[in-house]
């Protein structure tokens, strides 16, 4: 049988509306970038999407909130947004990616049809002192051990190319294998003008050697996912990231920048002689 790739997707159900200062970040309030910013998207368009979603081959949908973390608002209207799909879509794994939170809330959040929780960590602890000054990288990892506690699967990753050093990218695929992520997305960094970060310090072997790494640190059963960044790195190329160990990608749009056409994608797929998974069980 050929290799499976999983494909997931996200919809950006809060967008742009942040006042955490995320030197990476185009949703934080402090840096005008030039994106769309809303705030809670229709529940009805929400299930719309997801079913256009699954239609293309989506078994992984994410629910992501622009902010710092989770509030009592915000539970709510995740969990709503999920037992609205969950009525009416089936066998799609919901991860909701709504920064920090605490075991209450993840709790709930299951209770009411997700089956998931992203929390990256972004890059190391040392480096994330420089980009962030509003949060701390422990936050970050003690919600992804709230998450684990709770029964949650965990998804978590990180970005490369912020300017980080090789040492913080060791450091942070060390931290990410320790948490034993189900789900692991590998994001590269979009430079954007509004942004304190300008430009990325990363290149495509660079990125293959990450995924290498990272698929032997996280073992054979982990989903290893390259998300945003993909079409900067990997335009065309994309049959390199799948041979350095990654069995999954997002399709559609990332949270502010456009990923390629989910058709076009399929087709690349098939191309490339791969298989389009039907569930999730990675057995
Ligand atoms: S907390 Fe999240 S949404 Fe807010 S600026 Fe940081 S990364 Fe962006």
């Amino acid at each position: 049988m050929s290799k499976q790739i999983f494909l997931c997707a996200i919809n950006n159900i809060l967008s742009g509306t942040c006042a955490e200062d995320c030197k990476f970040c185009t949703q934080s309030v402090r840096y005008h970038a030039n994106i769309e910013r809303y705030n809670y998207k229709d529940i009805a368009q929400i299930v719309q999407e997801a079913k256009q979603a699954k239609a293309h081959g989506a078994l992984g949908y994410c629910l992501v909130t622009a902010g710092k973390g989770l509030d009592d608002k915000k539970v709510d209207f995740v969990a709503r947004a999920s037992h609205a799909i969950k009525r009416e879509v089936k066998n799609l794994n919901l991860i909701a990616c709504n920064g920090t939170a605490n075991k209450d809330q993840l709790q709930y959040l299951k209770e009411h049809g997700i089956d998931s929780y992203n929390h990256n960590l972004e890059t190391s602890e040392r480096y994330y002192a420089e980009i962030c000054t509003t949060h701390a990288w422990a936050e970050r990892y003690e919600t992804c051990e709230n998450v684990k506690s709770t029964g949650l699967a965990l998804c978590s990753g990180g970005i490369f190319g912020m300017g980080e050093t090789e040492e913080d990218r060791e450091a942070l695929l060390t931290s990410i294998a320790s948490l034993s992520p189900e789900s692991t997305p590998l994001n590269f960094y979009h430079p954007n003008d509004a942004l304190p970060i300008k430009t990325r310090n990363i290149q495509l072997h660079q990125a293959i050697t990450i995924i290498q790494k990272a698929r032997k640190l996280l073992g054979e059963k982990s989903l290893l996912m390259v998300a945003g960044g993909r079409e900067l790195l990997f335009d065309t190329q994309e049959h390199l990231m799948f041979e350095a160990g990654a069995n999954a990608m997002v399709i559609g749009n990332y949270l502010t920048t456009q990923g390629c056409d989910a058709s076009d994608d399929k087709q690349m797929l098939a191309t490339l002689g791969y298989e389009v998974a039907t569930t999730c069980d990675t057995q």
